[in-house]
């Protein structure tokens, strides 16, 4: 008997076999999506293996196939299956993350349509392009609107109608009686299946390379062309032109026949980098937006798995894109935890990049001006090439970097401590010289907790242990980890005085305080709760356009920007990120401040930065402030050395949790039982610590233990994690386990 052996989308560490139908046999391949009985339901799942034999049981038979010619290549299958053997994933699950939403969508649905060929209603969308006709007609008799826009598509080529109704009100008319007129064309053009598409992508040329960046891209280069692939680490300062060197890269990918994938910390973020992006390569790039609608990503993946587009770009799911003869992977920020999937499969995309490149005997690139500890140890211990550009690309000197001691320096004219003297002083500057502020304050909301002044206690959230944060635009308190929000109400929850008062410092409130400390100023704020998805684009396009004098935002003002105008960058608080309790808080606050002192002064004029703390004297900040990154990562990896930590060790972390407590407590030292009896953690060479509660006790209403695993084999990590992986089958249903393999995230 023919058998399928399936991955089904199911929270399940194993496979399914099924019997194949005859008629069936021809198009079961390995990696084509099938439809297959589960339960009461019919699902959508991949084939890994095809094989003939009895079956293991009573086994049910497929009920169709789905793709003339699998949905995913067997490279790209055998990938998954390593990452989910990493992780102690689901592979239904794993596999999953590699198809296309709409699939995902339509998981449980048995007509998905077909990836491949005519697509069941699943057509390009179609959109109307006005494009100047090329003769340079006498256009005399052309006024008002429509000669504007002749002359705008005269200057910049063909153009989206819709884009130029956006600057035009009446553009459809005038574009009207200029086609009839001769003067331009309107064609219709397949819209490629990204929002990008209506950006003008004036084509760019490459630069001449600095004498670092030829070097870098000549090691990278090289290590594709050859086929021997590996992996590099690219530390360059802010400003040095890592972008350069991924084109160039990429570049060299092409010409040896080879498709590339970059990801990026965040899509909506890095407008900018997308666009040098399109305007190296055109419509030779998709751009995996999490704005697209499923159709436009199926579109997307389409192309990419047809081989018609071979580069993909997008935050860290880019690394499933289904690129033809994958030769590059680049990780930009690379030091940025976003590219740690924290809910479902928690994978690591920079760690897996390097395993993906690596099967395929491609390069990985590491791109970053802050090294994350991980990859500098990679580099240390002879696993990857660092490439090194010490210099910014256009020779703009380092930005100067000025503490202010908070302990002593008193406040400026608002009488708030938190605006300085000199930050006041600063500011007033850079408003005169015309120039552009960036001010970073890593809590967004109006006050960060409310407490009561009777019995000191904050309000906390129903559901989560955590401190509800006023929102004075919302007029409302919220929980920034589940959606609780509420008026705030006029007394105090435990012991119903009308005490209330507000703590803390967020964005919206600094905001508000600079609006009445420079009342001519122009403002803007860029957090959470103003922006998300395409209207972060639009803040920024305010900023670039020169429209706001101060931006004011949390990490998100930190990120990859290149603005030339600004000059002045202030941290607000540099303490808070070293507060939290994880022993990464000194690299990431470190990194915050290096990074956001990277966006002053890119441009002619040179930089300022600003950073009050308290403690002038940490390290992180001590040699933030002298940009110095090597003896930071020197003194960082000898401290997690000393204490056994990531990356001198193995660490993995069991996560449980429940309604109640003792029954989340309880399962939760059943495997700790487990694993303290493993062999591993008898020989000494797994270490176990726990049942502890998880620093944010309770969380959307579940209370939460942990226990963590360290080792210095990985190898012993995981026969520990495999005999705890077996027992959570075990435990109480009314408990979710979950192992996190190298965890990011420990609250
Ligand atoms: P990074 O990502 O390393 O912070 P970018 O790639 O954003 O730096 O480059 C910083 C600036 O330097 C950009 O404005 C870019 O156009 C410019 N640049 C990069 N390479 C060169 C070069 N070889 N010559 C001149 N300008 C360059
Ligand atoms: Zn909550």
């Amino acid at each position: 008997m023919l058998l399928a052996d399936v991955a089904v989308p199911v929270p399940v560490a194993r496979v399914f076999s099924y019997a194949v139908p005859q008629e069936l046999a021809a198009g079961v391949r390995v990696g084509a999506r099938v439809v297959c009985p589960f339960g009461a339901r019919r699902m959508v799942g991949v084939v890994l293996a095809t094989r003939e034999g009895e079956p293991p049981g009573r086994v049910k038979s497929l009920a169709r196939v789905l793709d003339t010619e699998p949905a995913l290549p067997e490279d790209l299958l055998a990938f998954l299956r390593d990452l989910a053997a990493y992780y102690f994933a689901p592979i239904g699950e794993v596999v999953r993350l590699a198809l296309p939403p709409i699939d995902r969508e339509a998981a449980r649905e048995v007509a998905a349509p077909s990836l491949f060929g005519e697509a069941g209603g699943v057509g390009a969308r179609r959109v109307q392009w006005v494009a100047p006709t090329p003769s340079v007609e006498d256009a005399g008799a052309v006024r008002g609107q429509a000669a504007a826009i002749l002359a705008a598509l005269r200057a910049s080529g063909a153009t989206p109608l819709a884009r130029l109704e956006e600057r035009w009100g009446n553009a459809r008319a005038a574009v009207k009686r200029l086609a009839e007129t001769g003067l331009v064309l309107v064609e219709e053009r397949e819209a490629p299946a990204d929002p990008f598409f209506a950006e003008p992508s004036a084509r760019d040329e490459p630069r001449d390379p600095t004498a670092a960046q030829a070097a870098a891209i000549e090691a990278i280069a090289g290590a594709i062309g050859d086929g021997r692939g590996g992996t590099f680490l690219l530390h360059g300062v802010t400003g040095s032109g890592k972008t350069e060197v991924y084109l160039r890269a990429i570049a060299a990918a092409r010409a040896a026949g080879r498709g590339s994938v970059v990801l990026v910390p965040e899509i909506a973020l890095t407008p900018q980098l997308v666009a040098r992006f399109r305007a190296r390569f055109g419509d030779d790039v998709a751009v995996l937006h999490s704005a697209l609608t499923p159709r436009e990503r199926l579109e997307m993946w389409r192309r990419l798995r047809s081989g018609a587009v071979d580069v993909a770009i997008g935050a860290r799911s880019a690394l499933f894109a289904p690129v033809r003869s994958l030769g590059l992977v680049v990780v930009d920020e690379e030091h940025d935890s976003s590219f740690k999937q924290e809910e479902g499969v928690r994978y690591h995309a920079r760690d897996m990049a390097i395993l993906r490149a690596h099967r395929v005997g491609g390069v990985c690139v590491l791109g970053s001006a802050t090294p994350s500890l991980e990859s500098e140890h990679l580099a240390r211990s002879g696993r990857a090439t660092k490439l090194r550009l010490p210099d910014r690309a256009r020779a703009q000197p380092m930005p100067r970097v000025e503490l202010v001691d908070l302990r002593r320096v008193g406040p400026g004219p608002t009488g708030d401590r938190r605006l300085s003297i000199p930050l006041h002083r600063a500011i007033e500057e850079t408003l005169r010289a015309r120039e552009q502020t960036i001010l970073f304050l890593n809590r967004r909301g109006f006050a960060p907790s409310v407490r009561c002044a009777s019995c000191g206690r904050l309000a906390t959230c129903d559901s989560c242990s955590v401190a509800l944060t006023f929102h004075k635009g919302a007029s409302a308190v919220r929980c920034h980890y589940c959606d609780y929000e509420a008026p705030l109400g006029a007394r105090c929850a435990h012991c119903q005085a009308e005490a209330l008062e507000l703590e803390g410092l967020g964005t919206e409130k600094l905001e508000e305080t600079l609006a009445s400390a420079f009342p001519g100023a122009r403002i803007a704020r860029l957090d959470r709760d103003v922006a998300t998805g395409r209207r972060i684009e639009a803040v920024l396009e305010r900023v670039r356009a020169r429209e706001v004098d101060i931006l004011v935002g949390t990490q998100m003002v930190t990120k990859g920007h290149d603005l030339p105008n600004v000059t002045l960058v202030g941290v607000v608080n540099a303490d808070a990120a070293l507060s939290i309790p994880d022993f990464r808080a000194s690299e990431r606050a470190f990194q915050l401040l290096v990074q956001v002192a990277g966006r002053a002064g890119r441009g002619d004029v040179p930089g300022r930065v600003i950073v009050q703390t308290h403690d002038p004297e940490h390290p992180a900040v001590a040699m933030a402030a002298r940009h110095d990154v090597d003896a930071f990562l020197e003194r960082e990896l000898a401290d997690r050395r000393e204490l056994g930590y990531p990356p001198l060790s193995r660490s993995a972390l069991v996560r449980v949790d429940a309604v109640e407590e003792t029954r989340a407590r309880a399962a939760c030292a059943r495997l700790v039982e487990v694993a303290t009896s493993s062999e591993g953690a008898r020989s000494g060479a797994v270490l176990v610590q726990g049942p502890a509660p998880a620093p944010i006790a309770r969380l959307r209403n579940r209370w939460r233990f942990r226990l963590m695993l360290r080792a210095s084999r990985r190898d012993a990590l995981r026969a520990v994690l495999a005999s705890i992986e077996a027992a959570t089958g075990t435990l109480d249903r009314a408990v979710r386990a979950a192992i996190d393999v190298d965890p990011v995230q420990l609250l």
